[in-house]
């Protein structure tokens, strides 16, 4: 009889059955004829009905990724030696491991069959039909449900989520038409028992031969899976998911894993050859790579963990890609997740590595995905490290901080305007250039503020597209009079930090490009005297109109006639034009235009304003105090008519020499 055959899976009564089950299908190419001793005392059960749909489920969502299904044997293989291990320490009457804890893989490529074998804690004939009949855990099927979109895709988590399920062992009849199961319990007097399904509606349970304690289970493969048979095949999936399984891992007796969780040896004990070994592993990187730096210690509450980190020396290509890679998250030695992106804020999302904690379960089951606290956790602690790593090297060896900062220091930036908790520490490891660096030479906000001279108060800065935009800008005129350091803020987000970074040890940082500056009265010898020059200022109002917010004079000004800035709160011409860039739609704020008083050409205008408010020319300057202060910025909206309004004026200048 055969067990496809049992009728109603879900409450059939318990059968008997003397017969054994039918050989391997012969009918398959090449396949040999294996001929099996029939099992004593048979008994056939049906699945649970939940564990059908869940078998039908994984069977069908994660065709793509049918490898895990070893990582799942392993896993399990592995818990049950860390019972093993905790049974025999703990406990009296339980039969003696035999040998060294370990699990072993044999293929065999004529009778099809890929054997998982260990030394562990092993089932009695009640708990093989427990495990592997039912789901322990409630709400197991119903988030598989919900999740079978995900694990559908190859990339998008389906590996991932197997393991999260405690369904792993169902992943064997992903490539097995057929599983046998021969195990014996630890426990004093257990006796051996055999279980045996082809994943289709029922199992059989007989009595068994093994004499040790420990578990076997045998995958019959599928026609479509037989490179699982392969012994490269199968090392390269054990070093791709269980290299650091604390067991050693032998395939056909050959030792295929490093079984040494690097990140759990003592950090002394770990050199840095070791290091760029596993960060070649991790990162597959190629010979000679070296991290650029490495973070490994251990947590012991509020929650355990070993964390080992590394900072690539060069930022990724895909860095900055929407589908942001993660850390490796291990249970106690166990691979879980290869890309967890809980682990780590998206603006650390440049860090390789590994977290293993021992206070998640394998089976770390579906709030995982969504909050996880322990993740948080860990999430939070893992970031204040790194964030203090960092600073250390910046103090350490501020050259090869300055590499990191190369590489990935535009996504450090994003964590200032999204991770407000550490704020502080993330301003420190900023650098910048600024106006009193040479170019190419960044500056911290301590190093600006310890050089500040007594008399500033605020942390001046200028936002703009590259270093020379902002270097000619008349904004700085008076700061550079003055000696007064000015921040260049010349990467696009930039714009984003000042939205959130508002001050530095108290110091606000204020833009020059925005609302009034006062820096006090010019008492240098070259100071130039103001004039009162309220009638340019109401002329060129009346001549620009509306193009501006308003006209007023200026206290950033010492060489350029007028200058254009920002109302307080409002966007900043940079602003718009990178929001242009990016095709977003545009904010868009008039600005105000700024009047030297002390320059001639608006001394002339005002003079000539007083004594004719209605002086044809004075239009004609206006335009152009307002033309030329775009141009210092690079920006001309309409260069043939700026070009016309030059000619005009020339002809004007060069006739009055003429005559004169
Ligand atoms: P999970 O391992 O997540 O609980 P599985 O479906 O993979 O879910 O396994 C179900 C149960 O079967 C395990 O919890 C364990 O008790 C038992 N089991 C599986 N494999 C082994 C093994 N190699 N040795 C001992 N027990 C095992």
């Amino acid at each position: 009889m055969s067990t496809e055959n049992t009728p109603d899976p879900t409450n059939a009564p318990e059968t008997d059955v003397i017969e054994a089950a039918p050989p391997v299908p012969s009918d398959a190419p090449e396949a040999a004829v294996v001929v099996e001793a029939p099992l004593t005392g048979a008994v056939d059960m049906p699945f649970q009905a939940e564990v059908q749909q869940v078998l039908g489920l994984v069977i069908n969502s994660l065709y793509a990724n049918k490898e895990v299904f070893l990582r799942e044997l392993c896993s399990n293989a592995s818990d049950a030696l860390d019972k093993a291990r905790f049974l025999q320490l703990t406990q009296k009457d339980v039969t003696e491991q035999v040998g060294e804890g370990g699990i072993a893989i044999t293929l065999d490529d004529k009778a099809r069959t890929l054997t998982i074998a260990d030394n562990g804690v092993g089932m009695t004939r009640d708990e093989v039909i427990q495990n592997l009949g039912t789901i322990a855990r409630s709400g197991s099927l119903e988030f598989l449900k919900l999740n079978a979109d995900a694990l559908r895709k190859k990339d998008g988590g389906g590996v991932q989520l197997i393991g999260q399920f405690g369904v792993g062992f169902y992943a064997a009849f992903m490539v097995a038409d057929r599983v046998d199961v021969r195990t014996r319990s630890m426990q004093a007097g257990a006796e051996p028992v055999i279980w045996r399904s082809t994943g289709s509606g029922s199992f059989t349970v007989a009595v068994g031969d093994r004499e040790t304690p420990g578990t076997e289970i045998v995958l019959h493969l599928k026609d479509e899976c037989l490179e699982f048979a392969k012994e490269w095949r199968i090392k390269d999936i054990i070093r791709k998911y269980s290299d650091f399984v604390q067991f050693p891992i032998t395939v056909d007796g050959e030792l295929s894993n490093r079984s040494k969780a690097l990140w759990a040896t003592p950090k002394a004990q770990v050199d840095a050859e070791q290091h760029a070994e596993f960060y070649r592993h991790l990162t597959g990187g190629d010979e000679g790579e070296t991290p650029l730096l490495t973070v490994h210690w251990s947590v012991d509450a509020p929650v355990q963990f070993n964390a080992l980190l590394y900072v690539p020396g060069k930022a990724p290509l895909d860095l900055f890609d929407r589908h942001r890679k993660g850390l490796r998250l291990y249970a106690k030695r166990v691979l879980i997740v290869e890309d967890c992106d809980k682990l780590t804020p998206a603006y650390l999302r440049f860090l390789r590595g590994v977290v293993d904690s021992e206070d998640l379960s394998l089976n770390v089951s579906r709030e995982m995905l969504q909050e996880n606290k322990t993740l948080s956790q860990i999430e939070s602690q893992l970031t204040r490290q790194v964030l203090k790593s960092l600073k250390e090297l910046s103090e350490s060896d501020p050259d090869k901080y300055l590499t990191f900062w190369r590489e990935f220091g535009k996504v450090l930036k994003e964590g200032l305007t999204l991770d407000w908790k550490n704020k502080d520490a993330l301003a420190d490891l900023c650098r910048f250039e600024s106006m009193q660096t040479e170019a190419g030479k960044l500056t911290s906000l301590k190093q600006y503020v310890t050089a500040m001279p007594e008399a500033q108060k605020d942390i001046y800065y200028v936002t703009g597209l590259s270093r020379r935009a902002v270097e000619q800008s008349p904004h700085l005129e008076a700061f550079r009079k003055r000696g007064y350091d000015v921040l260049f803020f010349i990467d696009p987000i930039d714009e984003w930090v000042t939205k959130a970074l508002f001050e530095y040890e108290k110091k606000q940082l204020k833009s020059i490009a925005h609302g009034e500056v006062d820096l006090g009265e010019d008492k240098s010898e070259d100071a130039k005297t103001e004039e009162d020059v309220t009638a340019a200022v109401a002329a060129v109002k009346k001549a620009l109109g509306d193009k501006v917010k308003d006209v007023r004079i200026s206290k950033r000004l010492t060489d350029s006639a007028s200058v254009l800035v920002a109302a307080e709160g409002d966007p900043g011409a940079n602003f718009e034009r990178i929001m242009k860039m990016m095709d977003k739609e545009g904010v868009s704020a008039k600005r105000i235009l700024e009047l030297n008083a002390s320059h001639p050409i608006v001394k002339n205008l005002s003079a000539l304003a007083t004594k004719d408010a209605e002086a044809p020319q004075l239009a004609a300057w206006a335009e152009m105090l307002f033309d030329q202060a775009l141009l210092a910025e690079g920006v001309v909206e309409d260069p043939a008519k700026l070009v016309k309004r030059f000619q005009d004026l020339l002809i004007e200048v060069s006739n009055a020499a003429v005559a004169r």
